[in-house]
């Protein structure tokens, strides 16, 4: 068993604290990006867009900026609080920077929780599915397997589709042990 190693390990981690859905596990695994990748992640965006022929403009760069600092699933609400340091953003400014945020790979919606989170690859347009935590509300993005296999099984009743959602609940490994 690691544990007391897995322990020593999380004590140096003091972003635990800060976490929006902390609970009392401990976590060893760092959900929070450090202000390094946050910027490469950003300007990455920025390059992202630029080849697309879109405009990152200023609010939808904030907006993403605001999703790679929660540490996990963050609500349209919580980001139109954070937006200003001196106050909240209009709704639709924020509405329509998600949007096209998620039309950009950029950004993935939990549809169950109604909320965003930073897409974890590099490769965009892609369909993400959802390991999400009931204990410290944590999500983790995985791929979808046999994405093709349900379009052509869909296909065969002759159904197309626009959209799968896959979204698994249960507990991740460090909110099993109990204390
Ligand atoms: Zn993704
Ligand atoms: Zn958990
Ligand atoms: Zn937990």
């Amino acid at each position: 068993m690691t544990g007391c190693q897995r322990l020593a390990k999380s004590r140096e981690s003091s972003y635990l604290k800060i976490m929006s859905h902390s609970c009392e596990h401990i976590h060893d695994h760092d959900h929070d990006l450090k202000p390094d990748a946050r910027v490469s992640r950003l300007e990455a965006a920025q390059l992202l867009c630029a080849e697309a022929g879109e405009r990152m403009t200023s609010s939808r760069l904030r907006t993403y900026e605001l999703i790679l600092e929660a540490n996990g699933p963050i609500k349209a609400y919580d980001v139109i609080d954070r937006f200003h340091p001196e106050g909240a953003a209009k709704p639709p400014t924020v509405y329509r920077a998600l949007s096209f945020l998620e039309q950009m790979g950029l950004i993935h919606r939990i549809e169950s929780l109604n909320a965003f989170v930073a897409c974890d690859t590099h490769d965009h347009k892609h369909t993400a599915g959802f390991l999400l935590c009931e204990c410290c509300g944590q999500s983790e993005e995985i791929a979808i397997p046999n994405v093709a296999d349900i379009e052509t099984r869909a296909a065969k009743t002759g159904f197309k589709v626009n959209h799968i959602t896959l979204e698994a609940r249960g507990l991740c490994q460090a909110c099993q042990t109990d204390h």
